[in-house]
């Protein structure tokens, strides 16, 4: 039952060719993490996405051949027969609650290494794509594809659609988009080919056009089928008779595809981090293709407000609402707008710890939905809660993420709980970080649970109160939840990474020291081996402030690990406009006076650096001094009727956001469960067994 009938818009069917989407809900293709190694976990995550209201659900890329062999990054296949019975497990679970569901089939063209199969990689004309991009950088460049190598290609597409429309896949994709091969064949600094495939736009567009036609003509008349092209550097180009290249290839193609998916063209710019990029920043790139095809086109952009997508829809932007990181952080985001519920929303908040993930080659993990990728693993449903084992009361000390998730979940679960803080607001770290340059959006993690926990009854909430043993022996809950989360220390460490005591000299301080107001005297070098946003985000606060900054590290890069994360080249461009000179591979050794001493990390020579004031960004240590009181004294906690006392979150084991809420999330999960279970282990669903000849 639809509750704001100004979202009904959201709720219409669309015709894809053959098959009709029931809602304009699309989950667009997106990298899980998950492969037919997880297949139940890949179906679980899945299905979740279904069950909460999107009316597609899509594979994240599933490759047509080994040549298309991306590891150690994780990725689907379809290669052969065996494949298809653990992608059926996913089409049904979709197909159980009325969705459609496609498969994003994928050749990934010179921007995979095919470290696995040793197949020399294919490309139009043997140009590598992001060859020196740190991270993905290879030392084996692309084959230039002859004529056969392109008929193998489409064959390869065309045997793929076969077996994805048995396994049950309704919506077959063409990619043509993020580097791999079929934008390369789009793009003239990529395509130097002389025969019918390269030189005019339209014999670029030509192995693209044939993808479709083949795919079409091998499944079309019972699968929508989709083409997902990204459009930004296509975009730019001029073309003599068009607007753009863009405008001409969307023309060329305009009706061939039954689905147009509409994206940016590189990590940074598709999956944009929230401290960069607003809701709906892919709109002055795609906003033209509706005007040019009769297709349905479906975008993305971190959508998570209803108002905002019947914007796209009555504009003339989308006739689809895509959603890969909104319906990450929310499953339930559809039903959630249906129902009106919409304070109910969990928003993501684009820190993009989702994407790092698959950087590390893992599931995905979330930083606002703990149960992200946990859904079949560990059972945890992101909207059903176990009831509780026992009426116990919970005392939670420390309201920042790792103790608001903990308490919601409890409180969820049904549990009495508490929560106590010194501070006078609760929402720990993310008070400071969330006022710091682009973070705003991150105060979602607070302001869903603080919201949440205001409304339910089983709940209280103590600001401004400080807590100590006695305290706690006397208030007579049985479960203790110690939250205390951690501090930044002025530690300093070797090239070798070995602890070499602490820098306790004037005017260094840490970033504690920044959140509680103190503006340090210029000019300050930011010195940062923490490696992730605090180091990078400081130095643009200060400056903010009126400071003079630069910036050091020992790593190669500025928040080097912010490459996991797509925001490492934006920060890069932040620092520069912000005059922060950039300074790396470099040690902090000592402070004399007004000068930082530096060495070099691998030829140890030495450097001075300006510095009056330094912030060292570095090791955070655990605020773990009452746990260890509390644990220390067991006959007084057992006096107390106290049956557990458990730590979590930075004051356990000082992380990101992201181990602050699961570290929560887990410990209300498992309270008074009898199992203790780490997760179930999912296995390979197989035909034929190993030793299938590919
Ligand atoms: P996490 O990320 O693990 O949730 P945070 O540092 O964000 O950790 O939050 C820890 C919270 O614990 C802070 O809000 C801090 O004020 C609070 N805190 C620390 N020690 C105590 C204490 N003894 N009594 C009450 N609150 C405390
Ligand atoms: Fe959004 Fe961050 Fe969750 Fe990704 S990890 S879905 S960016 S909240």
């Amino acid at each position: 039952m639809l509750k704001n009938p100004d979202y009904s818009i959201l709720f219409e069917p669309v015709k894809i060719g053959p098959v009709t989407a029931p809602n304009r809900f699309y989950q667009v293709p997106h990298a899980s993490g998950m492969t037919e190694a997880n297949p139940r976990v890949r179906a679980a995550f899945r299905e979740t996405k279904a069950e909460g209201g999107w009316g597609v659900v899509s594979t994240g890329a599933v490759s047509t051949h080994p040549s298309s062999d991306d590891s150690p990054l994780p990725f689907g296949r379809m290669w052969d027969e065996n494949d298809i019975r653990s992608h059926t497990l996913c089409t049904d679970a979709i197909h159980k609650h009325g969705s459609l569901a496609a498969v994003e089939l994928w050749h990934g063209g010179a921007s995979v290494m095919n470290r696995t199969s040793r197949i020399a990689p294919y490309s139009p004309s043997g140009i590598p794509w992001a060859a020196t991009h740190v991270g993905f950088m290879g030392n084996l460049r692309p084959r230039i594809m002859d004529e056969k190598d392109i008929r193998d290609v489409i064959q390869w597409q065309v045997d793929a659609a076969i077996r994805a429309k048995k396994a049950g896949f309704d919506i077959i994709y063409i990619y043509a988009g993020m580097g791999y091969l079929g934008y390369e064949f789009l793009i003239e600094e990529y395509n130097h080919r002389t025969d019918a495939y390269g030189g005019s736009t339209e014999n670029r567009t030509r192995f693209v056009r044939e993808l479709i036609e083949a795919t079409k003509d091998a499944v079309g008349d019972s699968c929508g089928v989709a083409l997902r092209i990204s459009l930004e550097e296509l975009r730019g180009k001029p073309s003599d008779n068009y607007q753009s290249e863009a405008h001409e290839v969307v023309t060329l193609l305009s009706d061939v595809p039954d689905l147009w998916d509409v994206k940016m063209d590189s990590s940074p710019t598709d999956c944009g981090a929230s401290r960069f990029w607003e809701e709906g920043s892919h709109e002055p790139i795609i906003d033209f293709v509706k005007k040019i095809t009769d297709k349905p086109v479906v975008g993305v952009g971190r959508f998570t407000s209803p108002d905002k997508m019947v914007s796209q829809i009555k504009r003339g932007i989308l006739d689809l609402i895509g959603g890969a990181r909104a319906g990450i952080a929310d499953p339930f985001l559809p039903k959630k707008i249906r129902e009106g519920r919409l304070e109910d929303i969990r928003e993501c908040i684009g820190c993009n710890i989702c994407i790092s993930s698959w950087h590390d080659g893992v599931p995905v993990r979330c930083t606002q939905n703990a149960t992200a990728g946990e859904e079949w693993r560990k059972g945890w449903h992101p909207e059903k809660f176990e009831t509780p084992g026992t009426d116990d009361a919970v005392l939670i000390v420390g309201g920042g993420p790792a103790g608001l998730e903990a308490g919601l979940i409890a409180a969820k679960r049904g549990y009495q709980v508490t929560i106590a803080d010194k501070t006078d607001t609760l929402g720990g770290r993310l008070n400071f970080e969330a006022s710091l340059p682009g973070l705003s959006a991150w105060g979602r993690v607070k302001d869903y649970r603080l919201y949440a926990l205001q409304q339910m009854a089983n709940v209280n909430l103590y600001p401004a109160s400080e807590m100590n043993a006695e305290d706690i022996l006397e208030l007579g809950h049985q479960r203790i939840v110690i939250a205390t989360g951690s501090y930044w220390t002025k530690m300093l460490w070797s090239s070798l990474e070995i602890p070499v005591g602490t820098l306790d000299k004037a005017n260094v301080y840490t970033p504690d020291d920044i959140a509680s107001g103190t503006v340090p005297e210029s000019p300050v070098l930011v010195y940062d081996f923490d490696n992730y946003y605090m180091g990078g985000v400081i130095a643009e606060h200060l400056v903010n402030q009126g400071c003079d900054v630069s910036y050091a590290t020992p790593a190669g890069h500025a928040s080097a690990w912010t490459l996991m994360t797509n925001e490492l080249p934006l920060i890069y461009q932040r620092l520069e406009e912000k005059h922060i000179d950039v300074t790396t591979q470099t040690l902090l050794t000592d402070k004399n006076n007004d000068i930082a001493i530096m060495r070099d990390v691998f030829t140890n020579k030495e450097s001075e650096i300006k510095a009056k004031s330094i912030v060292i960004v570095g090791h955070r240590a655990p605020n773990n001094s009452l746990y260890q009181t509390l644990i220390s004294q067991p006959d007084a906690l057992s006096e107390a009727g106290i049956k557990s006392v458990d730590i979590i979150g930075d004051a356990h084991a000082p992380g990101a956001l992201v181990h602050a809420v699961y570290a929560g999330h887990q410990y209300a999960r498992g309270l008074d469960q009898k199992e203790a279970k780490l997760y179930l282990r999912d296995l390979p669903i197989t035909e034929t067994g190993p030793g299938k000849v590919i």
